[in-house]
């Protein structure tokens, strides 16, 4: 495992996204349909990526853009997240389903060059090769397993997925899981993004993050946040992340999110490259006028998600909470 050592008080991003389109070899495409095209370029322009990118080395680009921002920000780290194919509950990869794929050997790899990257994998578990997959990528170092289960098709109460979270929870490996509507990205099944769908992981052991804490991203989603909450209070296993509080509606619930004994299960990330704006967390009163000026005008929106968090009254233990979370080589 490359991981050089981090340094035990500089948070950490835990939800960060890589894409390409192959250009370096890497394996990961990325097809973008009808309205979700703006949206791309409004996201690479949003990090400072011309649209061209998209049909140029956008892997070269994308990475060195990451790198730079992260070296230029108060974090120490950011943990990259790969994504697996949709598969259906046979286990056969569902063809045009999904809109990019960042495979499990790319984000290892890129970790292996660059300590700044933890790698989050990413397994569907109907797979018939699951088990195996997870434990090749356990010995190349995972960090964390990443999955959508509303738009990967990914029912993780299914019974027959029980082997997987066991082997999981055996290893240490966390699970960061997408709850609550999905905008970005291509839905399969929008009942999934009820956090009621991690119950047997969590029942198996297994850590898990619940990205988003549940909350609703467009205005007719059903809302999960008190879903999350309440099932924080029967699982101690389960935490929520602060991922794209930074958008019009997630970051709704901030303030119950500060209250005791939920603070305590929240987890730093930033949902890169999705955009960060302070309005919304300014207009709710969750920021001042002098937080939200100086913070909106860095161009570093890494940095800018990070201290708008801070300024919202998220405590430090937050930013480094994951570090005790993810599967981390101690020697
Ligand atoms: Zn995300």
């Amino acid at each position: 495992m490359g991981n050089a050592p981090l340094s035990p008080s500089k948070p950490i991003d835990a939800h960060v996204h890589v894409v390409g389109n192959g250009s370096g070899d890497s394996g990961c495409w990325v097809r973008v349909r009808g309205w979700h095209r703006p949206l791309a370029a409004l996201m690479l322009r949003h990090i400072g990526l011309p649209l061209s990118a998209m049909s140029g080395d956008l892997e070269t680009l994308y990475i060195s853009r990451l790198l730079e921002l992260l070296r230029g920000s108060s974090l120490g780290a950011a943990v990259i997240l790969a994504q697996d194919l949709v598969y259906d509950e046979q286990g056969s990869p569902m063809q045009n389903a999904g809109s990019f794929y960042v495979p499990n050997d790319y984000v290892l790899g890129l970790a292996e060059k660059h300590p700044e990257f933890l790698p989050a994998i990413s397994i569907h578990p109907a797979r018939p090769d699951a088990l195996e997959e997870l434990d090749r990528c356990l010995a190349r170092g995972a960090v964390m397993l990443k999955c959508l289960p509303n738009c990967q098709n990914i029912n993780c109460n299914d019974r027959r997925y029980t082997r997987f979270w066991e082997r999981m929870a055996e290893a240490k490996l966390p699970l960061l899981a997408h709850t609550g509507g999905e905008h970005t990205l291509p839905v399969v099944q929008p009942e999934y993004a009820d956090p009621r769908v991690l119950a047997l992981p969590l029942e198996c052991g297994v850590t898990v993050i619940a990205a988003h804490c549940g909350t609703k991203s467009g205005l007719f989603d059903p809302e999960y946040f008190h879903v999350f909450a309440g099932m924080t209070r029967r699982f101690d296993n389960l935490y929520g992340d602060t991922s794209a509080f930074n958008v019009p509606l997630r970051g709704r619930h901030v303030r119950k999110c500060l209250e005791s004994p939920l603070v305590e299960r929240m987890v730093h990330g930033s949902d890169f490259p999705v955009l960060v704006h302070g309005h919304w967390a300014w207009m709710r009163g969750f920021v001042g006028w002098g937080a939200f000026r100086k913070w909106e005008k860095n161009p570093n929106i890494i940095e800018r998600d990070y201290q708008l968090k801070v300024a919202m009254g998220f405590p430090a233990e937050c930013f480094t909470r994951i570090r005790g979370i993810l599967r981390l080589k101690t020697d």
